[in-house]
């Protein structure tokens, strides 16, 4: 066994060993070994990262978008050339199987790309003669030092998610990542280097709650984005807006799928099974509960879904031909753990246990079997609350009506899906449900980089959903300039209220 790296922070364009005495594991949780040592930033250490992003300020946010823009092109280069090393970076500390990862690496880099069309969105808007002879034009410019705070399970698409936008649009970045799989973000904040992104520009400060807190209190950092779960998107939204901070902050799910009696079944399976398994139920958009329109339905599914549950493969990342990984941690496991003996305790019927899984090869890793519930009820704790592990609920419901009325009393509101091959029930679906990302026989229907991201309820907290258009908006202030020329100032004072005539 290696012994565990000390990962350092990257501010100013330099790796910073830590003096600092507090720090924490990084664990492989494949195999349950300690791989790393992150350092848990003080806030005089957030102070020093804002202070390099302030101090970059100035330069880039006066730097043509266009040179920005071709700072993200070289950086696309380099993510695409190195694809697998971050995929395997990623896999070393989340555990999620390397396709998955790739996969995961791809969607980010599609944000990089939308981020190099910058001087096309930051173009703004004219009109000639507001008043007469006068004119009037709209433009965004940046906010200034930007932090982001992110969470475990996608820890270089959810960065990219942030960061490539409010770069390009000229502001200064600091990245607060997931101190659980914290090195995929130093990979990205060298390769910004290495594309030619000025020192400071981008910097990467590791740490928990004190280094949060520090950001959310900072007077120079302007806006935050966090994505994670719901009670610290809460946390994060009251106590950024407190500070005078433009915030975003997206949190939990609990994601439906509902099928209807025409769906088509075995496809209905397939998607199920990896919505509900894939990254090991640890996805945002996981599908987490089938709900069943009719007893026959839910009969024919379970009967699809239990042997592929039990077929699934489980193990190691980095080996070929895995489904799933492990859980991210050995106290997530136990706590999904829990939750299987909570929805067994309620009533819940499980069809497949998965909890006494083990990984062949991998007694100490952080791993569970697949586990399906049918009959769960809505007042149960494994359909109200998320689980975010491999378990997938099934709920019976008798009408499509009652199965709409579910979906929309949920506190949650970030993805939905509804199986069928009705287009006026689909129709329906899309416009009266409450969720903020709709897919129709698309089980996880995240919005591609130039759409953007966001749940409704308490899946998303602030005004602009992520990346994207509102990425942009999010991430620069309007300003219009009315503009009148001497020759008609020439024409003397006046006293009344100007009006367009
Ligand atoms: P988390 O909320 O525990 O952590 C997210 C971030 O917040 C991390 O950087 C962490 O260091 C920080 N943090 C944790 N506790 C804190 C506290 N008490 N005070 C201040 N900061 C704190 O989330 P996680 O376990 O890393 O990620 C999983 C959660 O994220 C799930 O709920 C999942 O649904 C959600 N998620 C949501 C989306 C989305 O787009 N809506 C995407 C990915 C993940």
């Amino acid at each position: 066994m290696l012994a565990p790296v000390m990962i350092p922070h990257y501010i100013g364009g330099q790796r910073i060993g830590h003096v600092d005495a507090r720090s924490q594991p990084v664990y492989n949780p494949a195999t349950g070994e300690e791989s790393g040592t992150l350092p848990l930033a003080t806030a005089a250490e957030v102070d020093s990262a804002v202070q390099a992003a302030k101090a970059a300020f100035p330069a880039w946010s006066q730097t043509p978008p266009l040179k920005r823009a071709r700072v993200m092109f070289k950086f696309r280069e380099l993510l695409e050339a190195n694809a697998d090393v971050l995929a395997a970076q990623i896999t070393a500390e989340h555990g999620k199987t390397h396709s998955d990862a790739l996969g995961e690496v791809q969607r980010g880099i599609e944000v990089v790309e939308f981020a190099c069309g910058i001087a096309q969105l930051l173009k703004g808007e004219f009109t000639e003669n507001v008043g007469s002879q006068v004119d009037s034009h709209s433009l965004r410019q940046p906010l200034g030092v930007v932090a982001g705070i992110t969470p475990f399970n996608f820890p270089a698409m959810v960065p990219l998610w942030m960061f490539p936008i409010a770069i390009a649009c000229g502001n200064c970045f600091v990245l607060k990542p997931s101190e659980r799989d914290p090195s995929s973000s130093l990979l990205l904040a060298e390769w910004l280097t290495q594309a030619g992104l000025p020192d400071g520009v981008f910097n990467v400060v590791h740490g928990d709650k004190v280094a949060v807190d520090a950001i959310l209190e900072h007077a120079d950092i302007k806006a935050v984005s966090f994505v994670g779960s719901t009670p610290i998107a809460r946390y994060i939204y009251a106590t950024g807006c407190a500070h005078g901070k433009r915030v975003q902050a997206l949190g939990g799910a609990k994601n439906h799928m509902v099928v209807l009696p025409d769906a088509d079944l075995e496809q209905t399976a397939d998607a199920l099974m990896g919505a509900g398994f894939g990254s090991a139920g640890e996805r945002c958009m996981a599908i987490s509960v089938a709900v069943a329109v009719g007893d026959k339905v839910a009969d024919a599914l379970v009967a699809k879904l239990a042997p592929r549950v039990r077929a699934l493969q489980i193990g190691r990342g980095d080996v070929d031909g895995m489904d799933m990984g492990p859980l991210i941690s050995a106290a997530h496991r136990e706590k999904v753990k829990g939750y299987v003996d909570i929805g067994v305790a309620e009533g819940a019927e499980l069809v497949v246990d998965g909890r006494g899984f083990s990984a062949p090869g991998c007694a100490s890793g952080f791993f569970l079997g697949g586990c399906l519930f049918d009959r769960v009820k809505p007042d149960m704790r494994i359909y109200r609350e998320e689980i975010f592990g491999p378990v997938l609920s099934i709920l019976r419901v008798e009408t499509y009506e009652e199965a709409v009325a579910l979906v929309n009393a949920h506190e949650y509101g970030n993805g939905v899906a509804l199986f069928t091959r009705d287009g006026d029930a689909a129709r329906d679906f899309a416009h009266r449900i409450q969720v903020g990302m709709v897919g129709i026989n698309v089980p996880i229907p995240v919005p591609m980089a130039f759409h953007s991201f966001g749940g409704w309820k308490a899946s998303l907290f602030g005004d602009h959903n992520i990346y994207g258009p509102e990425g942009v908006r999010f991430y620069t202030r309007m300003k219009t300039v009315t503009t009148r020329w001497p020759a008609s100032i020439r024409a003397g004072a006046q006293f009344v209220m100007p009006t367009s005539g």
